[in-house]
């Protein structure tokens, strides 16, 4: 069987089949940078993580991309609260963004493009827009013109008249038609500006994502994945401006996250309601979180309770003492070995649950389901006075293993390692910038170049720009 994908613009399941099946592109919405991240966005990137994970797993090239939106509204607000500038307070938010991600053993998408950086994509696009006469400009800003797209409101299901009595509740009587949204934003005194051909200005958020999303994936992409909450206004935004530019589909494949729901109400900043991602990993080990944000399928709701955080911790621990017992099978398993005793057969019952399960719209909870009961039966096994051999237990131990990196709720994961000594490694790459940067300030090139050398033995790539040196980790 192949995979099924259930597609938000279609509403049903759908056969996935990627565009080019040499590569899978996916594009998902990132956050806006101006505070942490709540589980209800670590829902949504989890997800994203596995979508990936399990597309590797069935032998996929995927390329994920996933933006940040570093200049909005919410971010110039809170700056002017803290009495910071705009681009500092997104710049620190982003590097917590990829450190709380991190904890989460998620593994970095391949690029995080950065709104700020792609000013002039969006410019050409809404040019291009303005071109074909889509859009029009008043007093600096440029607005999309909804009728002509006659799509508008294809994914979010919604006919013209409800739109127009849903857009009446912000009038800007300036727009030609309700609907109407801005892709570029006339300069205000004392906020971040940029130039363009209307004058100077900042770009509106949908643009954002549709000029990011084609730069690194071209015109059309296989999966676009987000939050519930964008399906509208963003998503259908999204759709209305990349087709009327291009003519092509902008994503085949669109996926929605359900909210995650804190005693019975949805999660969210503007409610108030929230549990921030690092205070839940203080006090739970990402694993627990993980199968926890997992637990129920993408599309369902989820309530974040402690009833549910301790059922993952007795979960996870019920796995762990399991693998822990299976360890000393361990070893190289044969494919052709057949299936001829119980566990045996209850591991080649597990691959095929969990491949159908996660095949099916990456239901995981479903597939947390057929671990766990392979978990069970491996724990008869072993307590029981079975005639297991060590075939089958180095099979299940194989199995779990394999299945359990798919949703990363155990096993060494290349991507993630003990969080202290990545803070450590952090504060010690930033120490050594320092030094460089005050050598290079003395025009003390050979300090400079020999730690940057120094550091690139150690696969520490140092690049310089205009705003400092900036740092990575390379194979
Ligand atoms: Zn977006």
């Amino acid at each position: 069987m192949g995979m099924k994908i259930y597609n938000s613009l279609s509403r049903q399941l759908e056969d996935f089949v990627p565009l080019n099946p040499e590569q899978v592109s996916i594009y998902s919405c990132g956050p806006t940078v101006y505070d942490y991240i709540h589980m209800g966005n670590a829902r949504t990137a989890l997800v994203t993580d596995i979508i990936r994970r399990y597309l590797v797993y069935k032998g996929y090239n995927v390329k994920l991309v996933q933006n940040l939106t570093d200049i909005d509204d919410k971010i110039i607000n809170r700056a002017a609260e803290l009495g910071v500038s705009a681009k500092q307070l997104a710049c620190e938010k982003c590097e917590d963004f990829f450190q709380d991600s991190q904890r989460l053993g998620i593994q970095p998408a391949d690029v995080h493009p950065k709104a700020t950086e792609h000013i002039p994509e969006m410019i050409d696009l809404i040019q291009t827009l303005l071109d074909k006469g889509a859009a029009y400009v008043i007093d600096g800003s440029v607005y999309y013109r909804v009728n002509q797209f006659a799509e508008y409101g294809k994914l979010s299901n919604r006919k013209p008249e409800d739109l127009l009595a849903g857009a009446r509740v912000e009038v800007d009587e300036r727009k030609e038609d309700p609907r109407d949204f801005d892709m570029w934003k006339a300069a205000k005194p004392d906020e971040p500006s940029w130039e363009s051909p209307w004058g100077s200005g900042r770009p509106g958020w949908h643009i954002e994502c549709s000029a990011m999303a084609m730069k690194h994936l071209g015109e059309t992409i296989d999966i676009h994945a987000g939050g519930e909450d964008l399906l509208f206004p963003h998503h259908e935004n999204e759709i209305a401006q990349s087709e009327l530019a291009t003519g092509a589909t902008f994503a085949r494949y669109w996926m929605h996250v359900a909210f995650l729901k804190i005693d019975g109400t949805r999660m969210g900043k503007s409610e108030q309601n929230f549990i921030l991602l690092r205070d839940a990993l203080d006090n739970y080990p990402t694993e627990v979180i993980r199968h926890f944000l997992i637990s129920a399928h993408y599309r369902h709701p989820l309530d974040y309770n402690q009833e549910s955080l301790t059922k993952s911790e007795g979960a996870l621990r019920r796995l762990n003492n399991c693998l822990d017992a299976l360890k000393k099978y361990a070893g190289p398993v044969e494919a052709s070995q057949t299936t001829t005793t119980p566990l045996q057969q209850a591991v080649q019952e597990m691959k095929a649950q969990f491949t159908q399960a996660m095949d099916t719209d990456f239901n995981t909870a479903q597939a947390l389901g057929a671990i766990f009961t392979l978990v069970s039966a491996v724990n008869r096994s072993l307590t029981s006075d079975s005639e297991e051999t060590d075939p089958a237990f180095a099979q299940a131990y194989q199995a779990l293993i394999e299945t359990c990196q798919v949703l990363g709720i155990y096993g060494p994961d290349p991507q993630k390692s003990d969080d202290n000594n990545v803070e450590q490694r952090d504060r010690l790459v930033h120490l050594l910038l320092e030094i460089r940067q005050d050598a290079r300030e003395r025009k003390d090139w050979e300090t400079s170049d020999k730690i940057r050398d120094r550091l690139q033995e150690l696969n520490i790539e140092i690049k310089d720009t205009r705003e400092g040196a900036t740092w990575k980790i390379v194979p």
